[in-house]
């Protein structure tokens, strides 16, 4: 497949309104910044793609400036999704195991509707992990020179695996071995353009909930080190605490789902500022589309229950101790839409709704090395704002509940507008 020929036919498909207003005024009756401040009636001013200012107290607002009202609502950043899976297209008809193969222009073409439903969530980022074809990169792109609508994303190309003999649902990772292989497999990734490495550290997705580690430390260890020699990081995925336990001695840059890990493992986190992404919400997904849209076998169920006790118990000690926990959905298929979810559990856990904020705005876009830009609507910053109806600060279902998302921006652009509409609830 020639790249360009990819980009000729989205070209034409995607959404073509990339005409930017020069300047914007928006109206907040508050705006919850991502800096700690909570501004009453605050007025943004957007300059292109960027915020120029943020002011309270009703300020004048200069004459020629477009004024968006949304006085009606709470303004926070864009909200941040750490571990998606953006190429992964339900069709509504097919189970995920039983898709067909995809062309990967069709592939990007329907990842789409999976685009539009995170912004639509309030989701304006996403860190997408695994990918086949350069699917991902095409997208990412796209977005990025405002010829696709979705969330700008940060994408790792096509995880790295071990050699397995049965294949999970496509797509499939690339397949290593050993030290060399691995270090090969890594600059490969990064020389097709990938801002991350992806490396499944065990066994684990979908109704697997198995905890065996695959890569070896020094397997993991020769992957973090070349990718941290190039300029990029890794994530790392362990269902379990053996795996989990190498990758983060390994160095890597974040680790994600991890159940039942040591508090070695944990301590070890706090000391090197290692991210955890827990997607605990994702296998609540499972559980609850098992028979409509994974076609999962009956004991499935009760096997990922399990296994989110597990996640739940392992996310709070984490917590407790001091880790910086990101919030990440693993959505797939039919969990787009569903991308906030995730923060329930973290005020389950214990956080507070601002903490729990924090793992979506300020603390993933500093994983990403983006905290001048994303994760807060402070001049400077890309205007990546959200309108939700409610105070998240008080009650964090005011964001997790996207009725409650009315109006989207990203990068100067609205890209959802749902303030016409009646609302869900009062
Ligand atoms: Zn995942």
């Amino acid at each position: 497949m020639r790249p360009a020929a990819l980009l000729a036919v989205l070209f034409f498909l995607a959404n073509s309104s990339t005409t930017l207003a020069a300047t914007k005024a928006i109206k907040f009756g508050r705006l919850v910044d991502g800096l700690g401040r909570v501004v009453t009636n605050a007025v943004v001013i957007v300059q292109d793609d960027r915020v120029q200012s943020v002011a309270s107290g009703n300020p004048p607002i200069p004459n020629g400036v477009e004024v968006i009202d949304l006085s009606r609502y709470t303004g926070i950043p864009g909200l941040i999704d750490a571990h998606t899976h953006i190429t992964y297209y339900w069709d509504g008809i097919t189970t995920p195991r039983s898709e067909p193969p995809r062309h990967p222009a069709v592939r990007a073409f329907l990842a789409q509707e999976n685009a539009h439903k995170a912004l639509e969530a309030g989701v304006t980022t996403i860190r997408d992990l695994n990918a086949p074809d350069g699917v991902d990169l095409a997208m990412r792109d796209l977005v990025n020179i405002g010829k696709m609508v979705g969330p700008r994303m940060f994408v790792s190309g096509t995880a790295i695996r071990i050699t397995r003999s049965t294949a999970p649902p496509a797509p499939i990772g690339i397949m290593l071995d050993g030290v060399d292989a691995v270090i090969r497999g890594v600059r490969q990734v990064i020389a097709s353009g990938a801002d991350w490495v992806k490396m499944h550290g065990s066994t684990g997705g979908f109704d697997d909930v198995t905890q065996f580690q695959t890569f070896t430390f020094e397997e993991m260890k020769a992957a973090v080190d070349v990718t941290h020699a190039l300029g990029k990081k890794i994530a790392i995925h362990s269902y379990g605490p053996a795996g989990a336990r190498a990758a983060v001695s390994a160095g890597s840059d974040s680790l994600e789902h991890g159940a039942d890990l040591e508090d070695e493992t944990i301590a070890e986190m706090v000391k090197r500022r290692t991210y955890f992404i827990p997607t605990i919400d994702h296998n609540q997904v499972y559980v609850e589309h098992a028979d409509t849209v994974f076609r999962f076998t009956p004991d499935a169920k009760e096997r990922l229950r399990d296994y989110i006790q597990r996640n739940v118990d392992t996310a709070r000690k984490a917590f407790r101790a001091g880790v910086r926990i990101v919030m990440g959905s693993d959505a797939v298929y039919s969990g787009w839409g569903l991308n906030t979810r995730e923060l329930d559990w973290f005020v389950k856990i214990g956080m507070t709704p601002a903490q729990a904020l924090k793992t979506a705005t300020t603390e993933p876009a500093a994983m990403l090395g983006m905290e001048k830009s994303l994760g807060a609507v402070a001049p400077g910053f890309f205007a990546d704002i959200v309108a939700v109806q409610g105070d998240p600060v008080a009650d964090i279902t005011a964001v997790t509940r996207t009725e409650n998302v009315r109006w989207v921006m990203q990068a100067g652009r609205v890209v959802v507008d749902k303030t016409n509409q009646p609302t869900a609830r009062p």
